[in-house]
């Protein structure tokens, strides 16, 4: 699903020069490669700062606490996403509340999430799933409407682009992941908060850092996740090569739909625009699900399932809240789901070898 070996040796060279000139600045942990890489990395999200953390469920949990949402108050999410998303929301100390995901994208149903509002929801936790941005104006709608915060889930859309804007510049915050198999990814955990308001800025500071707002002075009761030097660094040079990454990502998921035809599966619907999507995962779904990946394993080709148990399934969130009707796609979903190859290091004849085994999978 990966193979960061096969990547251009330019590349890899960067990286070992750039693990040098850390190694050899004395400096590790919250220094000038951060600064530079939060600069940067804020830059092209179209917004203006940018605080590096320790991971991307770090950066779900501090993006909450800076808004002030915690115990009491309710944050709506989908159960079709990486269990951090719901975690993040946990650790902050609010309540997750679960609305179903459409059937067609797999992305959260605002019509759910209308279901999900109370009196005590704060924020919607929008995760732009397998890499896709859609509906934002509906989004930006909802959260007016209902008077509630928008908080994007990027960690698998760096560099979505919907009509103009970057992914992580709609909400109030943008949490993103760098974890290795990210689209863009360090060579171990790293994570970042990007923002427009300076005053939710600093409090993601002092919060990641112990609560420390001035050296040995504590206002708050903080955490420590800092983004050290040597990954942000590492994704300084990584971040180079993106765009041309998240192109062959865009290349490869168009050969996909354009060629793969079988009637035992069913593709997603095409994004709303192709900058909308970024192909962090290209995902089918087929009934018999447990079978394709078995028959494209005899074929050589790996395939994982992003998710195979929905949140509200799983054991640690017995009575977690949801939709008053259930959350029917996101269980039929992760029953049905399949994710193919999709990684900028694959060949044309990788992919057409991807193509040719889905399109001879046979039902008996
Ligand atoms: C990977 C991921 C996260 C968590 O990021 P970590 O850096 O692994 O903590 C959160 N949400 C989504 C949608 C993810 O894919």
């Amino acid at each position: 699903m990966n193979n960061f070996k096969a990547e251009p040796i330019e590349l890899r060279d960067a990286m070992l020069a750039a693990t040098l000139r850390v190694m050899e600045s004395g400096w590790y942990v919250l220094g000038s490669e951060v600064k530079e890489f939060e600069k940067q990395w804020a830059e092209t999200c179209g917004v203006s700062y940018g605080v590096g953390v320790g991971n991307g469920l770090d950066a779900i949990e501090i993006a909450l606490r800076i808004l002030n949402i915690g115990y009491g108050d309710e944050v709506i999410t989908t159960p079709m996403t990486a269990f951090a998303t719901v975690l993040g929301i946990l650790r902050s100390g609010a309540t997750p509340v679960l609305a179903d995901i459409d059937s067609d994208t797999a992305l959260i149903s605002i019509e759910s999430a209308e279901r999900c509002i109370t009196k005590k929801t704060r924020a919607v936790v929008l995760v732009h799933l397998y890499g896709q941005m859609r509906k934002m104006n509906e989004w930006d709608i909802f959260c007016k409407q209902n008077d509630i915060k928008l908080i994007e889930d990027c960690a698998q859309s760096h560099l979505a682009t919907w009509h103009g804007n970057v992914a992580g510049s709609f909400g109030s915050v943008g949490a993103f992941s760098f974890y290795p198999t990210k689209n863009l990814g360090a060579i171990g955990d790293a994570g970042m908060l990007i923002t427009n308001d300076k005053k939710l800025f600093h409090l993601a500071k002092i919060l990641r850092n112990y609560g420390q707002s001035a050296n040995y002075h504590h206002s708050d009761i903080g955490m420590n996740s800092r983004l050290d030097e040597l990954q942000a660094a590492i994704l300084i040079e990584r971040k180079k090569w993106l765009e041309e990454f998240t192109r062959k990502r865009q290349n490869i998921a168009e050969i996909y739909r354009l060629n793969i035809n079988n009637n035992n599966v069913k593709q997603l619907a095409p994004p709303e625009q192709s900058s909308a999507h970024v192909h962090h995962l290209f995902v089918l779904n087929c009934k018999k699900r447990n079978d394709l990946q078995t028959h494209l394993r005899k074929n050589n080709i790996e395939s994982l399932i992003h998710y195979p148990i929905s949140i509200h399934q799983q054991e640690a969130c017995k009575g977690i809240i949801y939709d008053p009707e259930g959350l029917n796609n996101s269980e039929y979903h992760s029953k049905t789901v399949l994710s193919l190859p999709c990684h900028p290091q694959m060949t044309e004849d990788d992919v057409g070898l991807v193509i040719a085994a889905v399109n001879s999978f046979k039902v008996y």
